[in-house]
């Protein structure tokens, strides 16, 4: 282990609960998850919502919580996504309010669990349907992606605004955006969070960020409604590029970048007239979203150990 890159070290340990423990039980840790996380609560959720929108920035709402382990916990999850979209209703914005669900919240990890999640997570595309918005179905590691596709397909059938998201970390995902860029589809495309073995993923940044510009290519030039889920300065600027290139509509495609993170950007790209979305992460699950976001960037890194040593 001490020869592995820091990244895969934080991401073994954003899979560790003694470590989750030890982390989560240090109080200097809340005030640097509060740069990602916008609170434990609703509340604290829609406060974000409000300030982002007013912005003419949309979001998306992430209900922290993933491979949980019981099916109580896994219709928690779904009350919590209904709970969010009667709220997002009352404000009525739309799908300037969108909310991001991972299955593994859902119980896809469980016996039985594709089926499961599809059950659970059903109700919550209804509810988001008949409160004009969108449900986005986030992607987690490698062996979850056929069930994960297979689930927003069969979600598409009645609710055709389901969103998928592809990571071109994956050997797989050229042919998976091929399959995807059809009309009507919206396809959040990311480099992938997760630490994958070589034989399924692309390990260097190089390569990782080639296979997003190829796939960026394929979903830009087709015509669902591609959303660029990237920080990277390089990958942003492609997908301007491409958008000109294919003479698309400002309304047909869209950045996507987390909450808390290269914030001015998200405000002087939808300043500019990009469409930009945030993805809102709040309740008080947080622990390995915040290892994935630490694993991402060194600078978090020195950031966090930083306010321990001066709390
Ligand atoms: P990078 O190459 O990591 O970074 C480029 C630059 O962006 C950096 O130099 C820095 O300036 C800035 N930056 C990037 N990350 C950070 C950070 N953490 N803190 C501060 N600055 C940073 N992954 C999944 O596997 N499944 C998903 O469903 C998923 N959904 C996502 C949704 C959205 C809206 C976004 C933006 C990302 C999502 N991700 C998801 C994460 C994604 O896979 C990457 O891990 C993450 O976005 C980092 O890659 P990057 O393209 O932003 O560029």
């Amino acid at each position: 282990l001490s020869k592995a890159p820091l990244s895969a070290v934080l991401l073994a340990a954003s899979r560790r609960p003694a470590l989750r423990r030890a982390v989560t039980g240090t109080p200097a840790t809340r005030r640097v998850v509060d740069r990602f996380v916008a609170g434990e609560t609703l509340d604290d959720a829609l406060g974000a919502v409000r300030t982002l929108t007013a912005d003419g920035i949309a979001v998306t709402l992430d209900h922290l919580g993933e491979d949980v382990t019981d099916r109580a916990q896994a219709r928690r999850t779904r009350d919590a996504y209904l709970a969010a979209l009667e709220a997002l209703a009352t404000l009525g914005l739309g799908t300037a309010a969108e909310v991001s669900v991972k299955l593994s919240a859902f119980g896809q990890g469980l016996p039985d669990g594709h089926d499961l999640a599809l059950e659970l997570v059903r109700p919550v595309v209804e509810a988001a349907t008949a409160a004009g918005t969108t449900v986005t179905v986030d992607m987690e590691d490698s062996r979850t992606v056929d069930s994960t596709l297979a689930a927003v397909a069969e979600l598409r059938k009645e609710h055709p605004g389901t969103g998928a998201v592809l990571q071109s970390m994956l050997h797989r995902t050229e042919d998976d955006a091929k399959t995807l860029a059809v009309s009507g589809s919206r396809v959040r495309l990311v480099k992938g969070a997760y630490d994958e073995p070589d034989t399924v993923a692309h390990r260097s940044r190089k390569d990782v960020a080639a296979a997003y510009a190829r796939c960026l290519e394929i979903l830009m030039s087709g015509p669902g409604y591609p959303m660029v889920g990237s920080h990277d300065p390089a990958m942003v600027q492609r997908a301007h590029e491409l958008a000109a290139q294919h003479s698309r509509a400002a309304d047909s495609w869209e950045v996507q970048m987390l909450y808390g993170i290269r914030t001015d950007e998200q405000r002087r790209l939808a300043a500019a007239g990009t469409r930009v979305r945030a993805y809102i992460p709040y309740g008080s699950d947080w622990y390995a979203y915040f290892m994935r976001r630490l694993a991402e960037r060194p600078a978090n890194v020195a950031f966090f150990l930083r306010s321990l040593a001066t709390r």
